[in-house]
């Protein structure tokens, strides 16, 4: 064992070695808590700490008491009861009272081992009962062994399974502090000594030991700040040694030229840019005329018109004599980039093509041909793009549309469609508006760019909340927008574990719509609709076939259709902020007045509410990120399930960024000191690096 357990850190030893837990235990620790390495154990950390340092006079128990501890002797016991009703009553005193501890199980194993005239403290919850209370089966121990005892008890997590072998909340904190022990050797220090004192950091090993029990609040303080720097440091190594390699050795396309982009820009663009706009554009043209490659995030809200700036930088690549590339998640927002850069490639003469999972087999061949010999200028794509041998003659620009659909191995797959040349720029745009310190810790690699403006003349869109009871009123406003010639929009949840389900309620729903408005032609979308039939009933809809979509969020990305002013979102309470921001944003997109009212039923609950009342108290898509980021955490944000920063466990994104951005700079300081961390002091953290390389490099997805 020794052989195992020394050539690795604790990170990477399986569970299977840790001491003190048999079999069935390891396998349920695996099952219930996925804890699969000796590190996973001693990162099960405590959710909470019960302060233990308070001991409570039995005199001052009343009936609203709830959980304490006495300190004290039992002076006798008495067994009382048949069969279901037997129990064991033990009489315990202190100097103040005497109160009744009282056991229904495992009554012979207690009476062996508990006795009087011997000192105990016990911790429960009291029960109370006819004006007198008790403790039912408390946790009770030796006085004399529990001195030893912070103030702070942890408090983990266990479940049904793991209590019954034995391995409850106080069973788990055992298990895991015997095994820091066991195991302290093999808690190596990545930080060189220099780096802990210069940062103000706990070791590795002591904040483990502190955060599983801690010896004082501040030292507890401390454990957490020096693991939440272990579960960030690693990435954000990553993402800004990554961040230097593209600005530093990187080299990039060189784009001088702008003919048809002048051209372009002076006669066809049909309307004036924003401010922003432009000043995006220029950040754009200073990376692909710096000689470097570029890799940039564009941000911009619903609607703010990212589109046409992704067309002007392809005309940047295409004035040099280079192609590109546009890459979005589904075939409906591939078709509709196809179908609103049509026209302004037609104006400027350039070959414009699409692919995509249904493209036939014949015009696959004809795009493979002209993309090799160079003269189809823009293919635009859903991930088709990257998983088939589609390679490029000269490819110079890849832009990548809602890139949080997309893993980012994608996005490196793009990299190499050009055959031993360098790599295209790359742009990578979103509409889901990115709080500064989620960016920094999903995109710190790129440099970011916002559209934090509207183009003008939009009319901010009326958010209501309607209850069920409302429905004939809402029905009537459909009515009378429809009569004035406007679209809806009528989406419904999806929720994974229950697609029947859902899909119940959207083919209810549509039956609804048609009998309630049996003159309208009503579309219908869902995701188990064949992507062709899917993309018919939206077609449909777009060119004012049909007045009404039901729909669920397929729909929520990019779609284009100014026409529809109204956006019913049902049973809204179920649905993310973000997601809700978005959907809202497939409406106010032309001239008319737009609605979005969120439907939902009487009862919500406290944080459904606060998501209602904040879509309608405000239209910022920043400020609702900010907020979904502090109601829910990363994990529901974005694709942040792929991106590893759903794993942070003390970290938190919305409240830690002031360390965050700490880390952030002594990343940077050790990059300038040593970047590839060749200096003997380094030689800890570059092995702890690279084994998390190797291991499972989820984060690696992000960039
Ligand atoms: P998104 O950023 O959500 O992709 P789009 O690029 O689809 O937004 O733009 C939304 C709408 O705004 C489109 O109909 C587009 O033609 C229009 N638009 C974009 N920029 C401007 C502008 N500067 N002035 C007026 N309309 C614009
Ligand atoms: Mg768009």
């Amino acid at each position: 064992m020794e052989s195992v357990t020394s050539a690795f850190p604790i990170w990477h030893i399986p569970l299977k070695h840790a001491r003190y837990l048999n079999e069935k235990q390891i396998q349920i620790l695996q099952k219930d808590l996925e804890i699969f390495t000796i590190g996973d154990l001693f990162k099960h950390y405590p959710f909470r700490y019960e302060d233990r340092s308070i001991i409570t006079e039995i005199n001052k128990i009343h009936l609203g008491s709830n959980y304490l501890q006495v300190k004290g002797e039992f002076i006798k016991f008495e067994t009382l009861g048949e069969g279901r009703t037997k129990r064991l009553i033990g009489q315990f005193i202190d100097q103040t009272g005497t109160i009744d501890v009282v056991w229904f199980q495992k009554i012979e194993s207690i009476q062996k081992v508990i006795r009087t005239k011997q000192t105990y403290l016990i911790y429960g919850k009291l029960t109370h009962f006819n004006g007198r209370s008790s403790f039912t089966h408390p946790e009770i121990e030796n006085y004399s062994a529990s001195e030893k005892r912070s103030g702070q008890e942890p408090i983990y997590n266990s479940t049904e399974t793991l209590k019954r072998f034995g391995l409850d909340s106080k069973g788990l904190g055992k298990i895991i502090e015997w095994n820091l022990n066991a195991f302290s050797n093999e808690i190596i220090e990545p930080f060189s000594n220099n780096k802990l004192i210069q940062w103000d950091l706990l070791s590795l090993r002591d904040a483990l030991k502190q955060i599983h029990r801690p010896t004082d609040d501040l030292n507890l303080e401390k454990a957490k700040k020096r693991l939440k720097v272990e579960e960030v440091f690693p990435l954000q190594f990553y993402l800004q040694k990554k961040k230097k390699a593209n600005h530093e050795v990187s080299e990039g396309f060189y784009f001088p030229k702008l003919q048809s982009f002048t051209e372009f820009y002076n006669s066809t663009l049909p309307y004036q840019l924003t401010n922003a706009q432009k000043r995006v554009l220029k950040e754009i043209r200073k990376d692909v005329t710096s000689g470097k490659q570029m890799n940039r995030l564009l941000q911009g809200d619903v609607g703010s018109g990212k589109t046409i700036v992704s067309f002007l930088s392809m005309l940047m690549a295409i004035d040099n004599g280079f192609q590109a590339c546009l890459m979005a998640p589904t075939e409906i927002l591939s078709n509709q980039h196809l179908h609103s850069l049509t026209p302004f490639a037609n104006a400027t003469g350039t070959s414009i093509a699409l692919l995509t999972g249904s493209t036939k087999t014949s015009e696959r061949k004809r795009i493979a041909e002209e993309l090799k010999n160079g003269t189809l200028k823009i293919l635009i794509g859903t991930h088709a793009l990257i998983e088939e041998k589609v390679s490029f003659q000269k490819l110079g620009l890849s832009i990548i549309d809602e890139q949080h659909r997309f893993g980012v191995a994608q996005r490196a797959k793009l990299h190499s469609k050009n055959e031993g040349d360098l790599p295209p720029h790359v742009l990578v745009m979103t509409a889901t508006p990115i709080p500064r310190t989620l960016a920094m810790s999903i995109y710190g690699d790129l440099d970011i760019s916002v559209i934090d403006e509207l183009p003008p003349g939009r009319k901010e869109i009326t958010t209501v909340h309607r209850t069920e009871s409302k429905r004939l009123s809402v029905f009537g406003f459909i009515r009378q927008q429809v009569q004035e010639g406007r679209q809806i929009y009528i989406v419904y949840p999806l929720i994974e574990e229950s697609e029947t389900m859902d899909l119940n309620n959207l083919m209810e729903g549509f039956e609804s719509i048609t009998r309630a408005f049996p003159d309208l032609y009503v579309s219908m979308v869902h995701g188990k609709m064949k992507p062709k039939d899917k993309d018919f009933e939206m077609a449909r809809f777009v060119k004012g076939e049909t007045q009404i979509m039901v729909a669920t969020t397929v729909i929520e990305v990019g779609v284009n259709v100014p026409n529809a002013s109204i956006m019913i979102i049902e049973n809204s309470e179920r649905f993310g902020l973000t997601q809700m921001h978005q959907l809202r944003g497939r409406v106010g997109r032309g001239e008319y007045q737009s609605y979005c009212i969120l439907m939902t039923g009487l009862k919500l609950s406290k944080e459904g509410k606060e998501r209602i009342e904040t879509m309608v108290l405000t239209s910022n898509g920043f400020e609702i990120a900010e907020k979904d980021l502090k109601m829910r955490g990363p994990g529901d944000l974005l694709g942040t399930k792929q991106s590893g920063i759903s794993d942070l466990k003390l970290t938190n994104l919305s409240t830690d960024g002031e360390l965050l951005e700490k880390i952030k700079d002594w990343v940077l300081e050790l990059i300038y000191e040593d970047p590839d961390l060749l200096l003997p002091d380094n030689q800890s953290l570059k092995r702890h690096l690279d084994l998390k390389n190797k291991d499972k490099i989820q984060w690696s997805k992000v960039s």
